[in-house]
């Protein structure tokens, strides 16, 4: 049977019969894999922690019937324990790999591989604030997916901005003429913050008050939603600093 190797992100993990996982992954350059990891249930087993969610690994497979078999595992991001030993990385690590297991339904793609890899390493080593480094994530995410927001020109008819409404449906900013009536405003400094996250501008993204955070990931929150069509279930847990404001 013919065998491969790759680089690949643990996203799910499901039990199947006594002692087996299937474990979901998103791969540098076979995209997404569904595998079977034999034997990884049983105490003790090395090979099964290699292989929980958020864990980089080194893999050697081969090509099954219907799905295909984890013959090695090596560890190359051992963010898994970092990220579930503190609540706000493990909620904001679960949205990142079911956004990216949404995003990459149809094809994985090497971008949002290696910006889930990024995201995980950064969140495992308290780079910045975990709802911080979420939001970067998912606007990122969806702009490699081809639904960059705009937070500068009008996202329907290009004027240049700045504009201060905001409508997710319509892919970012608006200027007056073409937000649809009752359209919010959106204050420079919320605006500014969703730029920054956008560009990966920390510094910028760091210098913001929490109310600015909470505006921001309610409006990232809505964009990825209206594109997803339906919600991510682990959106509703991730736990912030501040409620959200919308
Ligand atoms: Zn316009």
């Amino acid at each position: 049977m013919p065998v491969y190797r790759d680089e690949a992100v643990v996203l799910r993990t499901h039990k199947l019969g006594e002692a087996d996982r299937i474990v979901t992954l998103l791969s540098r350059r076979h995209g997404k894999i569904r595998a079977v990891a034999k034997g990884v249930r049983r105490t003790g087993s090395k090979f099964g922690a290699r292989l929980e969610p958020f864990m980089v690994a080194d893999l050697q497979l081969y090509e099954g019937r219907s799905l295909d078999v984890i013959q090695q595992a090596e560890t190359l991001g051992a963010y898994g324990a970092e990220i579930a030993g503190d609540y706000a990385s493990y909620t904001a690590a679960n949205a990142m790999v079911e956004t990216a297991d949404r995003l990459t339904e149809a094809e994985g793609s090497l971008q949002q591989y290696l910006l889930l890899v990024g995201a995980l390493r950064s969140l495992s080593r308290r780079e910045h604030t975990p709802g911080l480094t979420l939001d970067s994530y998912l606007l990122r995410s969806l702009s490699i997916a081809g639904w960059a927001p705009s937070f500068g020109t009008c996202s329907r008819c290009g004027k240049p901005g700045p504009h201060d409404r905001i409508v997710p449906q319509l892919g970012g900013v608006v200027c007056d003429d073409c937000a649809p009536p009752g359209t919010a405003h959106v204050d420079a400094a919320t605006l500014g913050l969703l730029g920054a996250l956008l560009s990966g501008d920390w510094s910028a993204a760091e210098a913001s008050d929490d109310s600015t955070r909470s505006r921001a990931s309610g409006i990232v929150a809505a964009y990825l939603q209206w594109h997803l069509e339906r919600g991510l279930r682990s959106l509703n847990h991730v736990s912030r600093e501040v409620p959200p404001a919308l």
